[in-house]
């Protein structure tokens, strides 16, 4: 089994705290998107035989393309690799692009989940954000896509924003779950390194939360998610069962990828490669044949630190069975003080966060990270 991803570097606007790579520049975008195809020709033979259950436009903004545009990577990917009859296919999508006709265009084509950047339905925060779209986009397109007859959709929500009460989060998460939301993913605004917000925050024209109104968000976005029968399987995920996402699931579970496009990652089960994060010279290697990627085959040790890293982050814990290095017999002092503490237990030789360790699942996993001095 295997997915493919394809990574569409365009959108409209640059969100304030975006550190994706995108350009909000259309220029070069046509040869980009040859550049990406040829690029599934030279690869294709990397997935061989594999059956391939998922496809994922991400980015960027894949909603910008044309149908067609789409329409042509969906076809390509099935004519060179083996898709599942029934694959997920996923768009993200971004509400201002939203319409009807789009939806159906989408549908026919094969599109079999959206994606929704909803981000917020509230019209000062989408403006603070920097957003492409306003908060009557945001309500309209989910009561567009709640009714489309997708077989899954999801949309994305940010908490932990400056000055953000409970109240207000409440308000979101009532607003996604009246329209009969199967599936969320809900981020904690974070900080990352040379963003706008990052400018902001550091010139002090921006306070972020402290870490307790931030935790209490998420608590209450546990609670509320649980109460609507949603599985909470991720972190930052939580799906209606048989909404959950294939594809992230298949990443996180360390099933075999390929990544199509500039900043692209892929992953064969011991290799990991990553695109050049620059479409200029993404296009001209791809079309030169000059290397336009970086490679690292990963160490038992690193393969064991992102199976932890991942797997902790999922209500299936860690397979402790299907680790390369043996945790509790190396790191036991830090699994036995998380569990002393209550933050991980034993669960059917898996490792498992509980609810009070979902709060600190990174610190968790580094803290049982294997470094060289290990061996
Ligand atoms: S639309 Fe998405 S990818 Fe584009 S800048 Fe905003 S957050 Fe980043």
């Amino acid at each position: 089994m295997a997915g493919a991803y394809f990574h569409i570097p365009f959108c409209k606007r640059a969100c304030a705290y975006c550190d994706f790579h995108f350009s909000t520049s259309t220029k070069g975008r046509d040869a980009l998107l040859d550049a990406m195809e040829k690029e599934m020709l030279l690869r294709s033979k990397e997935i061989g035989d594999a059956p391939v259950g998922t496809l994922y436009f991400g980015g960027g903004t894949p909603s910008l393309l044309e149908p067609a545009r789409i329409a042509s990577f969906i076809q390509l990917a099935r004519d060179l690799f083996r898709v599942q009859r029934d694959a997920e296919v996923t768009l993200e999508a971004n509400p201002d692009d939203i319409a009807s006709e789009r939806l159906e265009q989408w549908k026919s084509m094969g599109i079999t989940r959206l994606s929704l950047g909803t981000q917020s339905f509230r019209e000062d925060r989408l403006r603070w954000m920097g957003r492409a779209h306003d908060a009557e986009q945001a309500l309209k397109s989910i009561g567009l896509i709640a009714k489309a007859g997708f077989a899954s959709w999801t949309i994305d929500l940010i908490y932990g924003l400056p000055g953000m009460t409970l109240a207000e989060w409440d308000e979101q998460l009532t607003i996604a779950l009246d329209h009969g939301m199967p599936h969320l993913s809900a981020y904690c605004l974070t900080v990352e390194p040379r963003t706008a917000l990052a400018h902001q925050v550091n010139k002090a024209v921006v306070t972020m939360p402290d870490d307790d109104a931030q935790s209490a968000q998420f608590d209450r976005l546990m609670e509320r998610m649980e109460a609507a029968g949603l599985d909470h399987y991720e972190i930052s995920n939580f799906g209606l069962p048989g909404h959950h996402s294939r594809h992230n699931t298949s990443y996180w579970e360390g099933v075999p990828y390929l990544g199509i496009g500039p900043a692209a990652h892929s992953f064969d089960g011991s290799k990991r490669r990553w695109n050049v994060a620059n479409n200029a010279r993404y296009v001209k290697g791809v079309l030169e044949g000059a290397p336009h990627w970086e490679e690292e085959t990963l160490t038992p040790e690193q393969r064991t630190n992102e199976r932890l890293l991942t797997g902790l982050r999922t209500s299936q814990g860690v397979d402790l069975a299907r680790l390369e290095l043996d945790v509790p017999g190396l790191q036991r002092k830090a699994v036995e003080r998380w569990m002393a503490t209550g933050h991980l237990e034993h669960r059917d030789g898996r490792l498992v966060l509980t609810s009070a360790g979902r709060h600190f699942a990174d610190r968790i996993a580094s803290d049982l990270f294997f470094t060289d001095d290990d061996r």
